[in-house]
């Protein structure tokens, strides 16, 4: 899943090349992807765009009283054109979600890889009306020390869990949470509130930090691979950790997995990997 680092990337790379165009018309072609029914997407056009904005994880472009939340979900990502495909849109067929076409002659399209449909685009008069972003906790950018205590004060979950929760602090996800803890050299099953959140807020600035400055610059279709590159831990099973030369291990989940190094973060205990330790039995 698009996090804040690709987020702020796309944002800064989509700026310039929209504000001030104007929209001629927008296709869906996953009709699954469209939440909202009032304002017709079809007001779009002739809209000039006005915004182009961040919120967590959703990309936010704006026009002259409206606002299109556009959310990737997990495989989710937009696809940019210098100039606009001739090719005719296939409904529900492929990764095509969304097309926009504009003025200028560019398009941009919001496309979704695989049999899961869970990206969402909503336009809507006012951001309060999309319950996802209405209820985002503070971003984790210009959340301070205090802020972060605040939020893991109470909480006796998994420091991973809430650190991936969008209603505590706005912009992360698994990957960059599994980079963060690592860099904090914390257990990603730490209880939260006992955790040093100074340490964990150095760390949380200096992942994405160096990850902003690495992906900001670059073309939508570029950010994937080089946020891949960045990474030292997650998605890095059975390579070497670069900081204390330990294997990398992980937890498998249902959906997902998460990625950590037992030499940095655990005190070179194994994580309960119910799922491996089954598989192994
Ligand atoms: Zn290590």
């Amino acid at each position: 899943m698009p996090e804040l680092p690709e987020l702020d990337a796309l944002v800064e790379f989509l700026r310039p090349r929209l504000i001030g165009d104007f929209v001629t018309r927008v296709d869906i072609a996953e009709l699954s992807l469209l939440k909202t029914v009032d304002p017709s997407i079809d007001a779009l056009a002739g809209l000039e765009i006005t915004e182009v904005d961040r919120r967590g994880k959703a990309l936010i472009l704006g026009f002259d009283g409206l606002a299109l939340v556009c959310r990737f979900a997990r495989m989710g990502w937009l696809n940019w054109h210098d100039t606009a495909p001739n090719s005719p849109i296939k409904m529900g067929k492929g990764p095509l979600g969304m097309r926009v076409s504009l003025a200028s002659g560019a398009a941009f399209d919001l496309i979704e890889p695989g049999s899961k449909k869970n990206a969402a685009v909503s336009l809507v008069r006012d951001l309060s009306e999309v319950p996802a972003i209405a209820s985002l906790g503070p971003d984790v950018l210009s959340t301070t020390v205090d802020e972060l205590s605040a939020a893991l004060a109470e909480s006796t979950s998994r420091i991973k869990t809430v650190l991936e929760d969008q209603r505590i602090i706005a912009g992360l996800g698994n990957a960059y949470t599994d980079e963060i803890l690592h860099t904090a050299k914390l257990s990603p099953f730490a209880t939260a509130k006992t955790v040093d959140t100074r340490n964990l807020h150095t760390a949380l600035h200096e992942v994405l930090d160096t990850a902003r400055s690495s992906l900001i610059g670059l073309p939508p279709w570029k950010i994937k691979t080089a946020k891949k590159r960045g990474f030292s831990v997650h998605g890095r099973t059975g390579e070497t950790c670069p900081v204390c030369g330990e294997t990398i291990a992980e937890v498998s989940f249902a959906d997902k997995s998460l990625q950590y190094c037992p030499g940095c973060q655990t005190g070179g205990k194994k994580l309960s990997d119910r799922r491996m330790d089954r598989l192994l039995k």
